[in-house]
């Protein structure tokens, strides 16, 4: 006999489950007899189902009881247009001590709540269906019955629950309270202004966006400004001599990039006489170690009217008597030049015209380097560009150098083929510059390497020597006009201005300057400009 017995679902009407039994019997006669059974289980597995769903249900339900019990977080639901407290988890009832909430509309809950906004924003939320989310929001609310309100803070979200129906029919309250964070931030922060409203300095901080919330009483005073009217939009721009304000606020937008220390000198109008007075104006980003960003800038300005005037003055003076001098210079060239034609070549008197003329040739040197300086200065330097062999320039400077100074070894190393485009006589001039600084600085180690090569589309040379070097403090001040390093001023004749100019003809071209020293082991100067 075959018994064959098999179970299937048959898609039948509406998918139901259906088991059918099949069995092949044989007699005796040898006739085949099968024999189908259908059983309709449907019912069962969907009760199986159901059953499953529910079990499902329950324990999501546990979790989610459990979670709202013992969530360190404050939950709570409001219900209707009058909000309602119905459920009240144990963090959110903590919040207010022994006082009853459940049952009772908020505003009749917390009455000290009313005219703070709270109410409002909640008949916001259950009109609009749209969640509000606020950050350190303060709320004037007692922390039980019969206490007074207290300034606390909190973190919460309010957000729209729904019925069956889709309608909203409460909100759900969802938060943390910060109070203890907030108030000892604002307790820092107090401190902190506290400390620079003492200072001379007109002080102000920013917000790592750059937005200034305040200035101390130096400042204030200074500019004669409430802390309301600087503070407001950017109310502080009004004290910022005007034409200088572009350039100040496109220093700031970099820094704020970048995070560099914003430095520059600026005037600023003093409210009690309406006159502009210089200020050095220095900015530093501070980390202030919780990530919290309690403080992203300090800035400090301080009055350098006096020094800058005289400064002024001086340069005005050097000006002057520079360009006086050029042309009685000249004719005393000229009168020795033709003396030194007249003079018998190895004799004393020509010996002696020869040495006239070579500190002649210095003074002009000098007198040329000052007239220089002062049209960087007046803006009136006019640069000549053309394009010209680089490499060619810097290997007859350096053999006139070499000429010059015969006890030093000037080794030039690498090649630029690319031709470049500049002002072939300032170049020279920046060239004649850094390999004189390196022969005059180096009285004692007398190798100096001249490299020039090409990285990522720009020239960069660099010159190198084992001479005096320089200190970490006076690095940061080389490139300042008339800068000279204290100690050695007297030993090495010079007038602080070389770099400068050479500085500012390099910045014309594009490119920057830039060392690397160290006392007692040499100085390595360098400089890159843009390539063709
Ligand atoms: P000057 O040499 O005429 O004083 P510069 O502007 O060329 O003026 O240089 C400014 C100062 O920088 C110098 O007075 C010197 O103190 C320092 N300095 C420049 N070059 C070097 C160098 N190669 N090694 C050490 N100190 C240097």
């Amino acid at each position: 006999m075959i018994d064959l017995e098999v179970a299937h679902t048959l898609p039948v009407i509406g998918n139901r489950d259906i088991i059918f039994n099949l069995q092949a019997m044989e007699n005796e006669g040898a006739e085949l007899y099968i024999l189908l059974a259908l059983n309709d289980i449907t019912e069962r597995k969907n009760a199986d189902k159901l059953s499953l769903m529910a079990k499902s249900v329950e324990q999501n339900m546990e979790l989610l009881n459990n979670l709202y019990l013992n969530s360190p977080a404050f939950v709570c639901t409001l219900l209707g247009p009058k909000h309602i407290f119905d459920l009240v988890n144990p963090a959110y009832q903590k919040l207010f001590g022994e006082r009853k909430l459940t049952g009772k509309p908020i505003l009749a809950a917390l009455p000290e709540l009313k005219a703070q906004g709270f109410n409002e924003l909640l008949d916001t939320v259950y009109e609009k269906g749209e969640v509000y989310v606020a950050t350190e929001q303060l709320a004037w609310v007692a922390y039980d019955e019969g206490l007074p309100p207290a300034e606390r803070y909190f973190n919460f979200s309010y957000q729209p629950m729904h019925d069956a129906h889709k309608k909203i029919s409460g909100v759900l309250c969802f938060g943390y309270e910060v109070t203890k964070e907030v108030l000892a931030k604002k307790k820092g922060e107090a401190d902190l202004r506290l400390i620079l409203n003492s200072l001379p300095q007109l002080t102000f901080t920013a917000s790592s966006k750059g937005t200034i919330h305040f200035f101390n009483k130096s400042a204030l005073d200074y500019g004669a400004m409430t802390i309301e009217a600087a503070t407001t939009g950017n109310g502080w721009e009004t004290i910022i001599y005007p034409d200088e304000l572009p350039s100040v606020i496109t220093l700031a937008e970099k820094c704020l990039k970048t995070g560099e220390d914003f430095y520059k000198e600026i005037r600023l109008k003093r409210g009690s006489d309406n006159s502009y007075r210089w200020h050095l104006m220095r900015a530093t980003r501070i980390e202030n170690g919780s990530g919290d960003g309690l403080i992203a800038w300090v800035g400090m300005g301080t009055d350098i009217h006096e020094q800058k005037i005289s400064e002024q003055r001086k340069d005005e003076f050097i000006n002057i008597a520079s360009h006086e001098m050029k042309t009685p210079l000249a004719a005393t060239k000229g009168y020795l030049q033709l003396l030194e034609m007249s003079l018998e070549p190895g004799t004393e008197p020509a010996y002696f015209v020869a040495k006239a003329l070579a500190s002649t040739n210095r003074l002009n040197h000098l007198i040329n380097e000052l007239l220089e300086l002062g049209k960087t200065q007046n803006g009136d330097l006019k640069y000549n560009i053309c394009v010209f062999d680089f490499d060619k320039m810097l290997t007859d400077t350096i053999e006139d150098l070499q000429k010059a100074s015969p006890d030093y070894e000037i080794v030039k190393k690498g090649k630029v083929d690319a031709e470049i485009k500049g002002d072939k006589e300032r170049l020279q001039q920046v060239l004649i510059n850094l390999l004189g600084n390196a022969i005059k600085y180096s009285p004692d180690k007398k190798k100096i390497e001249a490299t020039v090569k090409e990285k990522d589309g720009s020239l960069i040379f660099s010159v190198k020597d084992q001479g005096i070097g320089i200190s970490k403090e006076n690095l940061d001040h080389i490139f300042k006009r008339y800068f000279r390093v204290e100690n050695q001023a007297m030993q090495f004749q010079g007038m602080g201005i070389g770099l400068f100019i050479s500085n500012e003809f390099i910045k014309r071209h594009g490119g920057r300057m830039w060392v690397e020293s160290k006392p007692g082991k040499g100085s390595t100067f360098y400089f890159s400009i843009p390539l063709l």
